[in-house]
């Protein structure tokens, strides 16, 4: 009840049961008899008036009780309606009201003191602010508190709260009693707000560019990544339309259809700087609807692609593009040659490769190999006459694609130009390099129907100009296919004899020339055909050493040659040496002297009985490597023979270092010698054989006037017709049986 109520009720009350009750005092003492019936109404209507007037006041309080009460649910359901919480804090005591609502959750002990009251529910990180802005509020250099921070409720969880409050009243020394305000549920507001904010920084943040406009393109917001794709401000694309300045007018009006259309549009752009950097993005747009499904705005999303497009365009180049010397490359080759294999076309392609690059390589290193290959590229690339025709196919393959024509002078000439070019000396580290090459050509159509046939040709082609002494060109035909074809069954040929067993071992013996005595003989390779004829090794040596095979084969005629001979020893038929001639490739096996050990052993043959022949141009492929190997054969007992001396490259200054014990002499330099000049020759290496203390074979002497001759010039050994064709094995040990009969005239050339 307010003051002035209460003052006024205990005022009247006074007034209207003070007279009744100083009438009765008085009338104590008097007789009630005497007492006027006057006086006593007014006694009675003054109780009467004064119990009215009590009733009327409480009537009154009633009323203001219930006014109280509405007011007061009004404002809970205001507050209830508002979400908020209510708090009265009386300061001094540290008792804390609030009024019952969400967040009421955690019973406070107003004796702890503690400060702020809520202190307990306040987040740790939230805690130092509430305080300082609460003490700034009731050091009074705030006019109210304001704070949002977040409150943990029963549940353990923390919700932000906009909390607000004033000081109410203050003690009589002036400081703050109580205070009072409320507490706001601002969580999901928060949450929304820390969303907005969340997106708002990945929007400054990512490195796509982020355009919105409205429907007619003009903008109206960018992120920085937009301006640092496109190189343009936000203040001055803002209100300006977005347009591509690469393209026609036309192309925004077909991404606008799409949009209208579809509700998205992408693609790929290139644009230009206000530099003039030209940049090329990923540009997409959406459509945002409202709620009706009307567009209204568009938004962009643009991907700086430039350094991506950049390593693709490097990745197209390597792939394309041989890594060595730039020039395009087998895959880019074939697929052109593809395009251009059509009907009604003409077309010529010229394969060439370097003679004998491998010897390069081997020799002056691979670095240099690779340096050779480059000048040559750029030599040739620099050619008006072969730009744009150029292609390395791998190693030190080429290729020049002629386009639409097929005139044989005119690919004749672009092949003479092409063998002159490459014949000028290249000087790398010092090293002048004299190199030549061989061409293969085919026309198209004549030569292959397709790509693969075209090159296969060519290739054939090459591999003929090469046998034909190098250093030339050849066109394609068709005889040399059918070698092709021939050269495939002797392969297949040779795999089924090994696989058979149809090689087999001629030996042709090698004579002395003072005595006549057998002194060795070489093993020859023979196949024995199904049909039981004997086939050359001049016909499938050359395959074999191509394809690999001869390593097989060398194993089989060594092995059978060993064996051979440990039984003519055990015979009593022969003292001397079996020569087993020895294949480049043959010759380079890693494991070749254990190899060679493993067959002695297995045949029990002293390693003395065994000769091995090798050519010039075997030794000559790696020399250091070849002479270390040779001495490692040599320590072994084995003796070694320079093959075909005289047809090769070596050179006297290696003759020497190369661990030999015997040169023999080419059937060639023996034919030579019914003139003069070729019986120098003769005499010359049989001399440089003797200075090198190295025994000589003449090979290949049919006549007597060869042997005659031979003799003056102090040959100690002979092997040729003249004495023998090579023999089968039991050809052979009949011979040498005959030979230890006693002499025969016939046989020592008197
Ligand atoms: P080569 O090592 O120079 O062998 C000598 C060749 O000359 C043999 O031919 C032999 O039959 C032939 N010959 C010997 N004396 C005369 C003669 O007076 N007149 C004529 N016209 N020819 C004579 P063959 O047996 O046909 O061998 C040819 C080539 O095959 C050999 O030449 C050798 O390079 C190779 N060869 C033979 N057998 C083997 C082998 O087992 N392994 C390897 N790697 N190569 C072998
Ligand atoms: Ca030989
Ligand atoms: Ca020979």
């Amino acid at each position: 009840m307010p003051k002035r109520h209460r003052y006024y009720f205990t005022l009247a009350c006074l007034l209207l049961t003070t007279p009744p009750f100083a009438l009765a005092a008085v009338s104590w003492e008097t007789n009630w008899d005497s007492v006027h019936p006057y006086l006593f109404s007014v006694v009675l209507l003054f109780a009467c008036a004064a119990l009215l007037l009590s009733y009327a006041s409480i009537l009154k309080m009633r009323r203001y009780h219930q006014r109280l009460a509405k007011s007061e649910e009004r404002l809970r359901l205001s507050l209830w309606g508002s979400g908020d919480e209510l708090w009265d804090w009386r300061i001094e005591t540290g008792e804390l009201y609030r009024s019952s609502s969400w967040l009421t959750p955690v019973e406070l002990k107003p004796e702890t003191h503690d400060f702020p009251p809520n202190k307990q529910q306040i987040h740790p990180q939230d805690l130092g602010r509430v305080v300082t802005l609460l003490n700034e509020h009731l050091n009074g250099n705030n006019a109210f508190f304001e704070a949002t921070y977040r409150l943990q409720t029963a549940k353990g969880m923390y919700i932000w709260v906009l909390d607000r409050g004033k000081i109410v009243a203050y003690t009589t020394d002036g400081s703050p009693s109580r205070m009072t305000g409320t507490l706001k549920n601002i969580h999901q507001f928060k949450e929304a707000e820390g969303r907005m904010l969340l997106f708002a920084r990945c929007l400054e943040n990512i490195s796509d560019g982020v355009l919105v406009c409205d429907t007619q393109f003009t903008i109206i917001e960018v992120n920085p990544a937009f301006s640092g794709i496109t190189g343009k401000t936000r203040a001055n694309v803002i209100n300006s339309r977005f347009e591509l300045s690469m393209y026609p007018s036309r192309y925004m009006q077909d991404i606008q259809l799409q949009l209208a259309k579809h509700g998205r549009w992408s693609g790929e752009i290139q644009e230009q700087m206000d530099n003039g950097t030209l940049y090329q993005a990923e540009l997409a747009f959406d459509v945002i609807n409202d709620d009706e499904g009307n567009p209204q705005q568009y938004v962009g999303v643009l991907s700086d692609i430039t350094e991506r497009k950049i390593r693709e365009a490097e990745l197209k180049r390597l792939a394309n593009n041989d890594t060595l010397t730039g020039l395009p490359n087998r895959a880019v080759f074939m697929t052109k040659l593809a395009q251009l294999v059509k009907p009604q076309t003409k077309h010529a392609l010229l394969v060439f490769d370097l003679d004998n690059f491998k010897k390069i390589n081997d020799s002056l290193g691979h670095e240099l190999g690779d340096t050779l290959l480059c000048k040559l590229a750029q030599r040739l690339h620099t050619d008006a006459r072969y730009q744009q025709k150029l292609y390395r196919l791998g190693g030190d393959e080429f290729a020049v694609l002629l386009n639409d024509t097929n005139d044989i002078h005119t690919i004749s000439l672009m092949a003479k130009g092409l063998l002159e070019q490459i014949n000028q000396p290249f000087i790398i580290n010092q090293h002048e390099l004299a190199i030549t090459s061989s061409i293969g050509i085919v026309l198209y159509p004549d030569d292959g129907s397709d790509p693969q046939a075209l090159l296969r040709n060519a290739d054939t082609a090459m591999y003929h100009a090469k046998n034909n002494g190098a250093n030339r060109y050849l066109f394609f035909n068709d005889s040399m296919n059918k070698q092709a074809v021939k050269r495939l069954q002797i392969e297949n040929l040779i795999r089924y004899g090994l696989k058979e067993d149809y090689f087999t071992v001629f030996y042709q013996p090698k004579m002395d020339i003072l005595t006549g005595n057998v002194v060795g003989m070489e093993a020859l390779v023979r196949f024995i055909t199904p049909k039981g004829g004997l086939v050359s090794p001049a016909s499938f040596i050359p395959v074999a050493e191509e394809t690999g095979q001869i390593v097989d084969i060398g194993a089989v005629v060594l092995r059978k040659a060993c064996a051979d001979v440990k039984k003519w020893l055990a015979l009593g038929l022969f003292q001397g040496r079996v020569a087993v001639n020895l294949s480049a490739k043959q010759f380079m096996l890693p494991n070749l002297c254990q190899q060679i050990d493993d067959i002695l052993e297995q045949c029990e043959l002293p390693s003395y009985h065994l000769e091995l022949e090798i050519t010039e141009g075997t030794v000559m492929q790696s020399p250091t490597l070849a002479i270390d190997t040779m001495k490692k054969l040599r320590a072994r007992g084995i003796h070694l023979a320079m093959d075909d001396f005289g047809t090769g490259y070596s050179s006297l200054a290696y003759l020497k270092q190369f661990p030999l014990n015997t040169l023999k002499i080419d059937k060639a330099f023996i034919d030579d010698m019914d003139n003069a000049r070729g019986r120098n020759m003769v005499d010359t290496i049989v001399t440089i054989a003797h200075n090198l203390s190295l025994n000589v074979v003449a090979e290949g002497v049919e006549t007597k006037d060869q042997l005659d001759m031979l003799r003056k010039l102090r040959c100690e050994t002979i092997q040729g017709y003249y004495y023998s064709k090579p023999l089968s094995a039991k050809d052979f040990a009949a011979f040498l049986f005959a030979q230890k009969q006693p002499p025969r005239l016939s046989v020592i050339p008197g």
